[in-house]
């Protein structure tokens, strides 16, 4: 593309970078960035190379528990039972193409997601400053690069200001090294293009300052291009929760397999089977023991709700982060754009005398030491940047002081940029003859480094007394909420150019305050009550003054006293803490503070500040959730349990480091996402139960036929149509239920609680199961009993049902019990997903329309699981291979009665268990 130059690029001088780009200095236009766009394609990296389907489909097939059911398969056929050594191998084939398919529907949803947020940037086009998706952008392009923006194409400086980056991508230092945009000579030492300090790679970000620069390559041609293209594609890494619902389906393999043995040796020695026949049992009881299905099922719930929380405006970046999300206990919050709606507006403005001229002055000085912009766009000018400065040049706008007039009359000649420890930024402009220095920042500071105060006659002295009432005048401002700026001046010649930072903020001439307003977001109030209810504290944590900072907290209810709490509001303990109190107070005091306090606030927090709260927080034993923006917040977002970018006002590098994207920055969203993470692992934990719950009807047959010495109810082939016919929709739609209602009325759930704990298992094995299964047996010895079989002559039928020689009619009847006894497990299950359906509200109580309409996918379950045990039992030839047969259908009526004695037996145990 460097058609004229016979240079390297950074050895070439401004002019001749664009002329060698076949550029202009204010750009590219439209019409030849499309063309170049047509030409040489879009600026985005080929997608990184995965594992090919079909050996995604072999991982599925070839797992421990699949090899397990391959043998079982086997010793099946060697048992002489070839139809159930194929149904075990249909079994391995058909749950391993399901998992296949969930796993990829799941990574197909996760993967839309990435895409969500495209990276923006600034670009010239036409002779005006756009933002473009940066997969749009092209050699030529001259792009702009501010503080925290990620550089999204190969690019040399042509101006820049304190500009410098952070290369870790490229060379996993996270140290920012200055650039610049002067030439460097060609015959200078060989060097690394990232040693180049004229150029700004793609992949790598703005650590501080601000830049202009032409793009020379793009895509696979950058440097980050040429590594990105070596490294494999990085797997997504399994999340705590896969990995714990990994090792309880081990858990529960190897259970199964030692049930097996035992079923053998019991059967072999006790139950007088033969060897073979003994052997099928046991691979029955193996075979049903088993949780096919149970992580995909998991993984599928889990993208399920990334998709909903995407929805509602929470990406999720990393899979892990939902699961956590439930357990948050902390939520340690910015203010500015997420409590409030970071729509600053000037309220008012103080000034040292009131005499006419002296605010125009005010709104002049602040305007020049801004970096908000005009857009001119359909609707009219619209000022860009940070809110803060976008309102002070609209109210400079409306008062006739327009922006671009005021820069060219006084140009800028320097820049100290604004900085979230100084909290303030200074401006060098010419002046006429003159240069001025005009600064804008936190208050309290500047009026101590005021010397003077501008009045209608000029500078004259400040004495202590003028400097308190200045101060005075910012606390009342504050205490009604508002942010305020001291704007100072200071007249100059050549030296204010040259001098270092810090001698130059001094001696400075107060011209005023401005107070500005950003008015708390709507629906804030109602989230933090939320996040009380449910056992979250809110801590704010901002760089403004304690006393906006505590006004704010006052409106949105975050200092409020619990519901029911006789707290006089005088007898209030401090809860608004500065930084520089924080920095006098030990880590064992803070730790006191944190555990015992709650709804605190944090002010003029600086960014190392704000990662020890977090590491406080965390050494607590707290899950903390941690909101920033800035390139100074990433260190704390990656200390946090949860890291939530803004998505909105948010740098890139701040996102990078994010686990949670917010699409509209808002806090009510921390909390809807919080919401949807306790929701997964719940519904994890319903379906676990339900899968689980009909495992005892299936082996309690088996025990009855060993201590009993009456027949089997269920033969292998029925039990695996339960686990992987009847169960597999139903319990899918378990897995997709949305959140329920009383989910933000419970405290946290411990991050290293069990998913698989005490309560879970007794609930379903012992008592939903235990129910299930008495109700199965005795429908089975009801059914015997319609036909004038008391459970005595049935012990004589045992030995002929075991051996094969029964005859037709006792068969028959056989068949007809045992589909009685299936039937009930089904009816059982039926009830079972009713009562798992909520953790506390009783099942009766969740039988509304409403609550169906919300989840379609269960009640497609349920469906689908009515008409195969029909065609199961009624189709001849599917009748005929699973040992069953149609039975009267009056029995119906009480069997009907399964679901309703399951789910009220469990509504009194909800009733119990959670008895207030
Ligand atoms: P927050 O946590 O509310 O986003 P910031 O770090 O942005 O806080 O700001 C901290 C303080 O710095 C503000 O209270 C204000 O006094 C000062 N400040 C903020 N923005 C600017 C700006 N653009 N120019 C000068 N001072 C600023
Ligand atoms: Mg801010």
């Amino acid at each position: 593309m460097l058609l004229s130059a016979s240079e390297p690029i950074w050895s070439l001088g401004p002019d001749a970078v664009v002329a060698g780009l076949l550029s202009a200095p204010e750009g590219l236009s439209g019409a030849e960035a499309a063309l170049r766009l047509e030409r040489f394609g879009p600026n985005r990296l080929p997608p990184p190379k995965r594992r090919s389907l079909a050996l995604r489909l072999a991982d599925q097939l070839l797992h421990f528990m699949a090899i397990l059911l391959w043998v079982a398969g086997a010793l099946a056929f060697a048992a002489g039972t070839p139809e159930l050594g194929l149904a075990i191998w249909a079994v391995v084939l058909l749950n391993g193409l399901f998992s296949f398919w969930q796993e990829f529907q799941a990574e197909r949803t996760l993967e839309a997601l990435t895409h969500a947020l495209p990276l923006q940037v600034r670009v010239w086009r036409d002779g005006h400053l756009a933002e473009i998706n940066a997969a749009e952008l092209v050699i030529g392009d001259r792009i702009t690069l501010e503080e925290g923006d990620q550089v999204p194409a190969d690019a040399r400086l042509v101006s820049a200001t304190e500009l410098s980056v952070d290369l870790a991508v490229l060379t996993g230092e996270a140290v920012p090294v200055a650039r610049h945009a002067e030439p460097i000579p060609p015959d200078g030492p060989a060097m690394p293009m990232r040693e180049r300090a004229n150029l700004v790679l793609a992949g790598t970000t703005v650590a501080a300052g601000r830049g202009e620069a032409f793009v020379y390559a793009t895509a696979s041609d950058t440097e980050f291009g040429h590594v990105a293209s070596l490294t494999a594609a990085t797997e997504r890494g399994a999340s705590t929760l896969e990995r714990q619902v990994g090792r309880i389906v081990r858990t529960i393999t190897t259970i199964a397999l030692l049930m097996g043995l035992v079923t053998f040796g019991l059967s072999l020695l006790f139950v007088g089977m033969g060897p073979l026949e003994s052997l099928v049992f046991a691979v029955g009881i193996l075979v049903a023991n088993v949780p096919e299905g149970l992580l995909p099922t998991v993984t599928l719930a889990l993208a399920i709700n990334v998709q909903r929380m995407a929805r509602r405006r929470a990406l999720v970046r990393r899979l892990s982060a939902v699961e956590t999300l439930g357990s948050v206990s902390v939520i340690c919050s910015d203010k500015t754009g997420t409590l409030t709606c970071n729509r600053m507006a000037l309220q008012a403005t103080w000034l040292p005398t009131e005499e006419p001229g002296l605010d125009l002055e005010l709104l002049e000085a602040a305007c020049l030491c801004s970096n908000a912009y005009l857009l001119r766009s359909a609707d009219g000018l619209r000022s860009i940047g940070d809110p803060t400065e976008t309102a002070l040049v609209q109210a400079a706008l409306e008062r006739g002081l327009a922006l671009e007039t005021l820069q060219a009359e006084q140009p800028r000649r320097r820049e100290l940029p604004f900085d979230s420890r100084r909290r303030r930024m200074s401006v060098v402009v010419q002046h006429g003859e003159q240069l001025l220095l005009l600064t804008k920042g936190a208050p309290s500071e500047l009026i101590g480094l005021c010397r003077a105060e501008l009045t209608g006659r000029g500078a004259v002295p400040l004495d202590d007394e003028g400097r308190r009432r200045a101060a005075a005048a910012n606390d009342a401002l504050a205490r009604q909420g508002y942010r305020v700026l001291a704007v100072a001046r200071r007249p100059g010649s050549g030296s204010l150019l040259t001098a270092p930072a810090e001698e130059l903020e001094q001696n400075l001439t107060l011209v005023g305050l401005v107070a500005l307003y950003d008015p708390p977001r709507p629906e804030v109030p109602e989230a933090i009550r939320l996040c009380h209810q449910a056992g979250i504290k809110v801590t704010m944590v901002t760089g403004d003054y304690g006393l906006t900072a505590q006004a704010i907290a006052h409106q949105i209810g975050l200092l409020d006293p619990p519901i029911g709490a006789a707290h006089p509001v005088h007898a209030d303990p401090v809860r608004v803490i500065q930084g520089d109190h924080l920095d006098q107070i030990s880590d064992v005091q803070l730790r006191q503070l944190l555990r015992h306090r709650s709804r605190l606030v944090f002010a003029r927090m600086a960014p190392e500040q704000k990662l020890r709260l977090v590491r406080s927080y965390r050494s607590l034993g707290e899950v903390v959730a941690v909101t920033g923006d800035g390139v100074n917040d990433a260190p704390a977002l990656r200390a946090a349990d949860v890291g939530v970018a803004m998505g909105l006002v948010g740098t890139d590098v701040a996102r990078e480091a994010a686990d949670i994207v917010l699409t509209d920055d808002n806090f009510a969203t921390i909390v809807t996402a919080v919401r949807y993470g306790r929701s997964v692992v719940a519904n994890i934990a319903k379906f676990l139960t339900y899968i689980l719950a009909s495992n005892v009807p299936e082996i309690l047959p088996f025990l009855a036929m060993v201590v009993l010495r009456i027949p089997a109810a269920l033969t292998v082939l029925q039990i695996l149509a339960v686990d992987l016919g009847t169960d597999l929709l139903p319990a899918l739609g378990l897995g997709a239920e949305p959140p329920e209602a009383g989910l933000m009325r419970q405290p946290p759930r411990p991050r290293d609680r069990h998913l698989l704990d005490r309560h879970l298992l007794v609930r379903a094995y012992l008592f939903l199961g235990l129910i299930e299964g008495a109700l199965s047996l005795s429908a089975y010895l009801l059914a015997w009993q319609a036909q004038g079989v008391d459970a005595l002559t049935l012990r004589h039928l045992a030995p002929s049902l075991l051996d094969g020689s029964a005859g037709a009619d006792v068969l028959d009847l056989q068949h007809q019990a045992s589909a009685a006894a299936f039937t009930t497990i089904v009816l059982g299950q039926l009830g079972v997903l009713l009562a798992c359906r909520s953790e506390r509200q009783p099942a009766l109580s969740q039988l509304g329309l409403a609550t169906w309409r919300a989840n379609p996918l269960l009640l497609l379950g349920i469906g689908a699981e009515t008409l195969l045990t029909l065609a199961l039992i009624t189709v001849p030839p599917l009748a005929a291979l699973f040992s069953m047969a149609p039975f009267p259908a009056a029995w119906l009526g009480w069997m009907g009665l399964t679901p309703l004695v399951i789910v009220l037996a469990d509504d009194a145990r909800k009733r119990w268990w959670h008895a207030p």
